[in-house]
């Protein structure tokens, strides 16, 4: 029997999310506060079931966007890096690195769950947040998911789980 495989793949031009984040990186060195222009792409992998497709285009089009849509011209703000500590300061978030301090409004920021707002995290957290919704909305659970978030042209990671 020949091993066949089955993917789709969507990565529409408007899978799109404007951020700003910055990350830290070799231990004490933290990036300037500075924004790109995000694009993802989500593939899922599985056997075909009775309707001869692995899942439905327009239910993963429409979670996938809805979590685009969440990110978009929003802060990115790594919540569990142990170097950037953040503070609930009541409607703002502060944080400090060294002798910088930002403050940022709340409903300014994607508060997310991440030690580091590097582009592999972030295909990681968008891998689980589409992976619930699915569950939760679909009860489906791929059982290859790749999650591909290029930061600019030709410069992206891959994050990818089976079940
Ligand atoms: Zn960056």
């Amino acid at each position: 029997m020949p091993d066949e495989r089955y993917s789709i793949r969507v990565n529409k031009d408007y899978f799109l999310f404007c951020c700003a984040h910055f990350i830290t990186y070799n231990g004490d060195d933290c990036e300037r506060l500075h924004g790109h222009n995000y694009r993802v792409a989500v593939e899922v992998e599985g056997p075909l079931d009775a309707n001869h497709y692995i899942f439905d285009f327009v239910a993963l089009k429409r979670r996938t966007q809805s979590i685009v849509d969440e990110l978009d011209h929003h802060l990115l703000l790594a919540m569990e890096n142990p170097l950037l500590p953040v503070t609930d300061a009541g409607n703002n978030y502060t944080v400090n690195f060294g002798a910088k301090m930002w403050s940022f409004p709340k409903e300014d920021c994607a508060a997310l769950p991440i030690a580091n707002t590097t582009t592999e995290l972030l295909a990681k957290w968008f891998a689980g947040r589409l992976a619930k919704e699915l569950e939760k909305q679909y009860g489906y659970t791929p059982e290859t998911m790749r999650v591909e978030v290029e930061e600019a042209t030709g410069q992206s990671a891959t994050y990818s789980i089976t079940r």
